[in-house]
């Protein structure tokens, strides 16, 4: 469909045409100078000094798992309002992913109360999602985690360039884990990445993105090794050279795209405030710097959001849900016993997504404001 304002949009010039075509041109595609590169930079900028770039989000988050040792008879506390990546990566380990509820219409991040409230003999972990890049509690979360001797991942999908007291959001906790899909605040088609300050961690994650080997192809090439061993089960969750080639043109642009997501997400408030006051607006005021990676607003209670959705793409505006909740899913269903996560399942009903993107122009944000307006009559 061609929307006239589509819900996301890729920022790519010349210098993603170019490193692609210098990667092509240079014949080394898989991991390499390049991905080195990448990983340098994100860790320069991230402040979280070791990154391991990998194929996706999910392997990222699936490798955490592995890494901190998770498998069968475990549970690890997840957010159900979330992509359902952060919960299947629980269960590739074989161990079980319990799901928290949210804090409140105004803060859809994982509440630190529920978190208490689910945790067992069994429980080793928390996944943490910053939904739209706004912060979770991580102060009270990592005191919790302290006290029960819990390790922390971040699902950091949503708040690449996300900070909080300064420091960056995928930096909080044991391990922080990125994507690069084309939806996120900066792409490199598929793509992910692994961050942690701990260097064990650290060279585990490395050997298992490459089947647990002890040397990689760009080190035999570079003749650096001649054989190698394998030292654990690992995976092929590498990323390539063409892929790293965008992801260290698309970091240089990160800062200002972050930025200009921000005064957009500010202007969208100004105006929804204004014109369409039965929505409520959630994050507004929230700690940290966001990285608004999304716009979401919260329809009244008992409003048909399908007809809202349908009246915008009548005007040619794409919108989205996020999200469904995790253990409504047929799969998750099947697991057993449905989670108490009222405030989740009230406020997912709820949840509207309006177009952000960083090229997106103050009139598109007025378009969308009186398209949301309109349907609303
Ligand atoms: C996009 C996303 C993922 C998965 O990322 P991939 O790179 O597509 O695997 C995981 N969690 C959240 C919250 C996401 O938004």
């Amino acid at each position: 469909m061609n929307w006239r304002i589509p819900l996301a949009d890729i920022d790519f010039g010349q210098e993603e045409y170019e490193a692609v075509e210098a990667v092509l041109k240079s014949k080394w595609l898989t991991m390499g100078a390049v991905t080195q590169q990448f990983e340098n930079d994100f860790s320069a900028y991230t402040k979280i000094e070791h990154c391991i770039a990998v194929s996706n989000c999910t392997a990222a988050l699936h490798l955490a798992m592995v890494a901190l040792g998770i498998g069968d008879e475990d549970e690890v506390i997840v957010p159900s309002l979330s992509f359902v990546a952060t919960a299947n990566a629980v269960r590739y380990t074989g161990a079980k992913p319990i799901f928290a509820d949210i804090n409140d219409i105004n803060d859809l991040n994982i509440s630190v109360s529920s978190i208490q409230s689910h945790i067992t003999h069994k429980t080793k972990a928390i996944i943490v999602m910053h939904y739209g890049g706004y912060a979770c509690d991580m102060k009270a979360i990592l005191a919790l985690a302290r006290t029960h001797q819990l390790y922390v991942v971040v699902d950091a999908a949503h708040a690449v360039g996300a900070s909080l007291d300064g420091k960056q959001l995928g930096g909080w906790g044991d391990i922080g884990c990125f994507s690069f899909f084309p939806n996120k605040n900066m792409t490199t088609a598929e793509g992910g990445l692994v961050a942690t300050n701990n260097a064990e961690l650290a060279s585990k994650i490395r050997l298992l993105r490459s089947h647990g080997m002890t040397s990689i192809t760009w080190d035999r090439h570079q003749g650096h090794a001649w054989s190698y061993d394998v030292v654990e089960l690992g995976y092929n969750f590498r990323i390539d050279e063409i892929r790293a080639a965008l992801g260290v043109a698309q970091l240089k642009k990160l800062p200002s795209n972050n930025h200009k997501r921000r005064w957009l997400t500010n202007e969208y408030w100004h105006r929804l405030e204004r014109e369409v006051p039965e929505v409520s607006l959630p994050f507004r005021g929230h700690r940290g710097e966001s990285a608004c990676h999304i716009m979401p607003v919260i329809l009244p209670e008992g409003m048909d959001r399908t007809a809202i959705m349908e009246r915008m793409k009548g005007q040619g505006i794409q919108t989205s849900i996020h999200y469904p909740p995790i253990h409504l899913f047929s799969d998750y269903r099947k697991q057993g016993a449905i989670p108490m996560v009222e405030k989740t399942e009230d406020l997912a009903k709820r949840e509207l997504t309006l177009p952000l993107f960083a090229g997106m122009e103050i009139d598109e944000v007025n378009l969308v404001v009186a398209a949301l307006k309109a349907s609303f009559a």
